[in-house]
C-alpha cells in the first residue's frame, strides 16, 4: 500500500513550482516531485539569455512575492521590465530561490509508471514508493517531447544530437558544427559556439534568420497596428494573451493550425551581433538525407530550385525543437493515455486545465493546443496557476470522500 495526498505535482520547473506555491498557501495536502528548475539547469546551453523579457518571466507565488524584478532588485542583478536581457544563470538562480522559499518540500524523484485507481491514481516513483494522489497535475514541460526529423533517426550520437542536449558545448570543441534549425535555439547554438571560437555554420528552410525587434521606441500607429504583448506583439497574440479561453473556444482544428502558426522562429534581437557577418548561415536548404561516411555525416539537402547540395561536417546538432505527443511520456501507460481525449496526440483540456480522465491536469506546453501560445512560456505561469488551482481547491472540498484503498498495484509494476 502506497502513501495518500490531495493532490500530486509531477514536474518542478516554473510551472510546477508556481502551482505548488498556490497550492502550500491554501493549505492543500500535496506532494511535488521533479528535479527543480531541470530544463533551465541542464538543457539550455551555457551563456543563453532568454528570449522572453524580464517582465514575463516571472515564477509565480499566491502573493507575487517573489517576482523576478524584485530578486534582481534584492540581489543586485541588473534588471529590466524590457530593455536588459536576462540571463540564463540569473534566471536558474531565482528559479531555485523560489524554490527554497516557496516549495522547499519539492522530491527530487521521479515519476516512473501512473495509473488510475478508483477516485485517484497511483504513481510510483523512481525509488519503488507507491502514492495514492486524488488528482494529479503534469507540469512536465518539454523535454519528453523533442523532435528529431526522420531522416536523422539512427545515426550514431557521434555525429547526430538534439540541441537539448547541451549546457556546455565542450564535447563540441574543435569540431566542425553544422546546427539546424532556423529557431531561437538554434541561433542561441551557432552564436555561442561561434562566441567560443568554434568552427559553426547554421542550416535553415528558411530564406533568412528572423531576429525579433530590438526594444525601444514604438510609434503610436506601429503599436495600434501591432499591440505589444509579453509574449510577442500583435494583434492576434493580444487576444490570445489576454483572453485564452478565447483562444480555448475555438474550433479543434482552427486551435492546432494557430497553435503552429503563431511565433514561427525567431530569435533574440541580442544574438544577431554574434550571428551576422560571423557565423555562415546556409539559408534556403530543405535536408533530405544525411549518412555517415569516411569519419563525416553528408547531409544531402535541396535549395529553393530543387538542386542537390552536399554539406559535409563532423557533427550536427538539430535544433528542430518540441512537438508535444503523449505518446511520449513513458511514465503514462497506453491504457491509461487511451482514456484521454486527445487531439493529434495533444490533451484535450477543460477550461481548467482538466483532462477528459477526471482529476487528471496538465499545465505548461503541453496545454498549448488547448490554451494557446501564453502557456508556451514561463508568461503562462500566473494565468494556468491562478486558473487552475481555485479549481483544484474547490474540487477537493467537494469531492472530499475517502479514498479506497487500491487492491493491486499491477498497472504499475
Ligand atoms: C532552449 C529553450 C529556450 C527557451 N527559452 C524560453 C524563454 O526565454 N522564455 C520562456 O518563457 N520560455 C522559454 N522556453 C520555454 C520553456 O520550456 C517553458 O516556458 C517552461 O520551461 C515551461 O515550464 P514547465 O514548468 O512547464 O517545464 P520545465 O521547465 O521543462 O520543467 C519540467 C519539470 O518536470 C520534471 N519532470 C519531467 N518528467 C518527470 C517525471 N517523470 N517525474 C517527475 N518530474 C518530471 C523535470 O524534472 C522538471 O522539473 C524555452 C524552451 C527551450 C527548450
Amino acid at each position: 500500500m502506497g502513501s495518500f495526498v490531495d493532490v500530486a505535482i509531477v514536474g518542478a520547473g516554473p510551472y510546477g513550482l508556481s502551482v505548488a506555491a498556490h497550492l502550500s498557501a491554501a493549505g492543500v495536502d500535496f506532494r511535488i516531485f521533479g528535479k527543480p528548475m531541470q530544463l533551465w539547469r541542464e538543457h539550455m546551453p551555457h551563456g543563453m539569455r532568454l528570449k522572453s523579457d524580464g517582465a514575463s518571466s516571472d515564477i509565480v507565488d499566491a502573493d507575487d512575492a517573489l517576482t523576478l524584478k524584485n530578486y534582481c532588485a534584492a540581489n543586485g542583478i541588473e534588471h529590466h521590465d524590457h530593455m536588459v536581457p536576462v540571463r540564463l544563470d540569473t534566471f536558474v538562480s531565482y528559479g531555485m530561490a523560489f524554490q527554497k522559499r516557496f516549495v522547499p518540500m519539492v522530491e527530487e524523484k521521479f515519476v516512473t509508471a501512473m495509473e488510475r485507481a478508483a477516485n485517484g491514481f497511483i504513481l510510483r516513483l523512481d525509488d519503488n514508493e507507491l502514492v495514492i494522489a486524488r488528482r494529479v497535475v503534469l507540469a512536465v514541460g518539454v523535454a519528453a517531447f523533442k523532435f528529431t526529423p526522420d531522416f536523422l533517426t539512427g545515426l550514431p550520437e557521434e555525429f547526430v544530437t538534439h540541441a537539448s542536449r547541451y549546457g556546455s558545448f565542450d564535447a563540441l570543441h574543435g569540431k566542425n558544427v553544422t546546427v539546424m534549425g532556423g529557431g531561437a535555439s538554434a541561433i542561441d547554438c551557432a552564436g555561442l559556439l561561434g562566441d567560443k571560437g568554434e568552427n559553426v555554420s547554421v542550416m535553415t528552410r528558411r530564406p533568412s534568420i528572423e531576429f525579433h525587434a530590438p526594444p525601444g521606441y514604438r510609434s503610436l500607429k506601429n503599436r495600434l497596428r501591432a499591440p505589444n504583448t509579453g509574449i510577442g506583439s500583435g494583434w492576434r497574440l493580444r487576444i490570445f494573451h489576454d483572453q485564452p479561453l478565447a483562444f480555448h473556444a475555438l474550433p479543434a482544428g482552427v486551435r492546432h493550425k494557430q497553435a503552429a502558426a503563431l511565433l514561427g522562429p525567431s530569435t533574440g534581437w541580442f544574438m544577431k551581433d554574434s550571428i551576422v557577418g560571423k557565423v555562415p548561415l546556409l539559408t534556403g536548404l530543405t535536408p533530405r538525407s544525411a549518412h555517415v561516411s569516411h569519419g563525416k555525416l553528408r547531409i544531402e539537402a535541396t535549395d529553393r530550385f530543387n538542386a542537390i547540395t552536399t554539406i559535409v561536417t563532423d557533427h550536427l546538432v538539430s535544433a528542430t525543437g518540441y512537438k508535444i505527443d503523449l505518446r511520449k511520456l513513458g511514465f503514462v501507460p497506453d491504457t491509461l493515455r487511451a482514456q484521454i481525449k486527445q487531439q493529434n496526440h495533444t490533451p484535450v483540456l477543460s477550461t481548467h486545465f482538466e483532462t477528459s480522465v477526471p482529476g487528471l491536469y496538465v499545465v505548461g506546453p503541453a496545454s498549448l493546443h488547448s490554451f494557446g501560445p501564453l502557456v508556451r512560456f514561463v508568461h503562462g505561469a500566473r494565468y494556468s496557476t491562478r486558473r487552475l488551482t481555485p479549481h483544484l481547491v474547490r474540487s477537493l472540498v467537494r469531492g472530499r470522500t475517502p479514498v479506497p484503498v487500491p487492491q493491486t498495484d499491477s498497472a504499475t509494476s
